[in-house]
């Protein structure tokens, strides 16, 4: 598989992109999907912001060094990757934040409905979000399974909230079909594009969606809790009130008046004061993936993934799959089910092989297209071969639990 993993790697119009990351030696890293690899240029872009701007322009680098819209200027530039306006996106906050903001904003448009919708198992911070604003007596959470969505959709529900790619198995909504019916019911949409973002295209405008957010963290290539972004439809921004009416979402926050009013556009989403150095991150991983561009992202992740299952079918390995095996059915993420995928995960990372288990039983390799070869494939089936020939995931030393799993 190696001699075929060379021509595919040499053949590959993505292959240069790899020197634009800096990745540690005799690592695979197939968890860009949790935490996004650090690009070549974020150290000095970072030491310019906080030695230049900070350091010698203090507070003047609010104007001079267009602080006040960088917020702003990243969503314009995450946009297009995810099918919408540039005035429409706004880099923010976390995606927990602008949940809550942007489920609120929902709520608020449709009186007389309560009920937040999503599927169990969506990322445990959705569902959470949910329940908090349920605690204040605010909304009503109800969770149906993917084929009960459609005739959960009843006139009570205010808001359909789902996530495009799930966390865990990587399988796909079809987009279009969720929104189409929650609008029929009279219901608005908010979309989790946390594993979508960066990874494959996505087209808000061309499904009519109403709210979206997304991180900035995991295939962005922002940097650890890097702000996550948040997405309005054009065509609510006169009609949005969300409840984080913080002094960075006033229209003229610098006229510190004692009445708060929205600024119209996007930037209404903002609340406290914009964390520079974590945008100035962000920013150059928004840059690079926008230069790499979402659809040739996508068509690399696909052959990623098909290759890495040939190769795992070439070791005679049969692990189950949990994620769709249809590569149009999935992010860029392949799942396996195994009664320990703790230890088979941890024997992985003692080999330089970095996956992620999630809990119970899922070990989950993400396979970002931007930095990943299609050497790296083979090499980690050949691993993955190996660990289980060896039974290496019994060892009571790769079956301690850490906090961070
Ligand atoms: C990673 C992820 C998040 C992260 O939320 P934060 O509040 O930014 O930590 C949310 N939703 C999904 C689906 C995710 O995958």
């Amino acid at each position: 598989m190696m001699t075929r993993a060379f021509e595919l790697d040499a053949s590959d119009p993505l292959s240069d992109y790899r020197q634009r990351f800096t990745l540690p030696d005799g690592v695979i890293y197939l968890d860009g999907n949790s935490l996004g690899a650090l690009p070549t240029a974020t150290p000095a872009a970072m030491a310019r912001v906080v030695e230049n701007e900070w350091g010698e322009g203090l507070i003047r680098s609010w104007n001079d060094a267009d602080w006040f819209e960088m917020g702003g200027r990243i969503g314009a530039k995450i946009a297009p990757l995810i099918g919408a306006q540039p005035d429409e996106v706004i880099a923010c906050d976390t995606v927990s934040v602008n949940l809550f903001k942007l489920i609120s904003a929902a709520l608020a448009m449709r009186p007389g409905r309560k009920v937040i919708l999503s599927e169990p198992g969506n990322f445990p911070t959705d569902i959470y979000m949910i329940e908090g604003l349920e605690r204040q007596g605010l909304a009503v959470q109800r969770l149906a399974s993917r084929g009960r969505i459609t005739e959960a959709l009843d006139d009570d529900v205010a808001l359909l909230m789902l996530t495009h790619a799930h966390y865990k198995t990587g399988e796909l909504f079809d987009m279009a079909a969720m929104t189409k019916a929650a609008h029929d019911a009279g219901a608005l949409v908010l979309w989790d594009l946390s594993h979508s973002t960066g990874a494959m295209p996505v087209d808000l405008n061309g499904v009519d969606a109403d709210f979206a957010t997304g991180c900035g963290y995991k295939y962005l290539c922002g940097g650890p809790g890097a702000p996550a972004f948040a997405y309005v439809a054009e065509r609510h921004h006169a009609g949005l009130a969300q409840p984080l009416t913080g002094w960075f979402g006033h229209a003229r926050p610098f006229a510190f008046s004692d009445e708060y009013e929205a600024a119209p556009g996007i930037e209404q989403l903002q609340c406290g004061t914009s964390p520079i150095l974590g945008l100035a991150a962000l920013e150059v991983g928004v840059d690079l993936i926008a230069e790499i561009g979402v659809d040739r992202l996508y068509a690399k992740s696909q052959a990623l993934s098909e290759f890495f299952l040939e190769c795992m079918a070439a070791h005679g390995m049969s692990l189950e799959l949990v994620s769709p095996s249809q590569s149009d059915e999935r992010g860029s993420q392949l799942s396996f089910r195994h009664e320990n995928a703790y230890g088979l995960c941890q024997a992985l990372i003692a080999r330089g092989v970095i996956g992620d288990f999630r809990d119970p039983d899922i070990l989950r390799l993400g396979f970002a297209p931007a930095y990943l070869r299609f050497e790296d494939m083979a090499e980690a089936a050949r691993h993955l071969a190996e660990v289980f020939a060896g039974e290496e995931w019994r060892r009571e030393e790769f079956n301690r639990r850490a906090a961070v799993t």
